[in-house]
């Protein structure tokens, strides 16, 4: 079942979601949640692809969640895209390995962090450069969570992001509300900032991301597990569809061009 809008059907990726086994249950109720549920979840909401990285565990290095990470994606390389997760607290040296393993040795296509659960400053330049350096030598993009947090905060990422013009960053959840504004803005300023629309709930400020930097840089994402996916695909597919004049072309770029051409992937 592909995913259709009006009347047109179209190749679709979700750009943010999450794989992994955890010691407790998350938010609702996550603990465990592998490929095998995701791609039965994707089938369901007429969804091709997703990228995946692991579920919010601040307790580990990600070790073990990438490794699991690298396994899922060998069992469904066609529909699973999997980034690993780090967390820079370990130090520049163990963040300059794990990411040579990660994407060098298990082929990981990118990067997730989490500036609030693992706890530290993205414009802080000792732990953040090993990271924008390992990006730019294995060509692959970073995420962010922004939002709910002044660590998260667009403004902060932006401050090294725009040091490394090379190196797309994709700001996820767009700042989900109170910081909305300014990733449309550090988005307009910066050519190497994307948006991703999970969780961001009020139709107006995503409409304005819509407006403001328009549909090359924006990539339609759900944060499944913790979204439902359907949820997150009604958003874009039902309301963003009827309340824009967008064309099959602009949902085509949102719901996959403008991710497969930062991961220079050509499926
Ligand atoms: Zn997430």
């Amino acid at each position: 079942m592909a995913l259709r809008i009006n009347d047109s059907e179209f190749y679709s990726i979700d750009a943010h979601s999450h794989l992994g086994r955890r010691k407790t249950p998350l938010g609702h109720g996550v603990a465990s949640f592998l490929g095998d549920d995701l791609v039965r979840n994707l089938d369901e909401a007429g969804l091709d692809c997703a990228v995946a990285f692991p579920l919010g565990a601040s307790y580990t290095d990600y070790s073990e969640a990438n490794q699991i990470m690298a396994d899922e994606m060998t069992k469904y390389p066609k529909r699973i895209i999997a980034f690993c997760r780090i967390n820079p607290n370990f130090g520049p040296e163990a963040t300059a390995r794990t990411l040579d393993h990660c994407l060098g040795t298990l082929k990981l296509k990118g990067i997730k962090l989490h500036p609030e659960i693992e706890f530290f400053d993205p414009n802080e330049a000792e732990l953040m450069e090993p990271i924008y350096q390992a990006a730019r030598r294995y060509h692959v993009p970073i995420i962010f969570h922004t939002g709910m947090s002044s660590k998260a905060s667009p403004g902060v990422i932006a401050e090294l992001a725009a040091r490394y013009r090379d190196v797309p960053v994709i700001l996820g959840h767009m700042g989900v509300s109170e910081y909305v504004k300014l990733a449309v803005a550090v988005a307009r300023q910066n050519e190497n900032i994307f948006l991703e629309t999970s969780v961001v709930g009020w139709m107006p400020l995503l409409l304005e991301a819509f407006r403001g930097v328009g549909t090359s840089k924006i990539l339609f994402g759900s944060d499944h597990p913790y979204n439902p996916l359907p949820m997150e695909v009604e958003k874009i597919s039902k309301h963003v569809a009827k309340a824009t004049k967008l064309k099959p072309e602009d949902f085509k770029k949102v719901l996959a061009d403008n991710l497969l051409s930062i991961l220079h992937d050509d499926r």
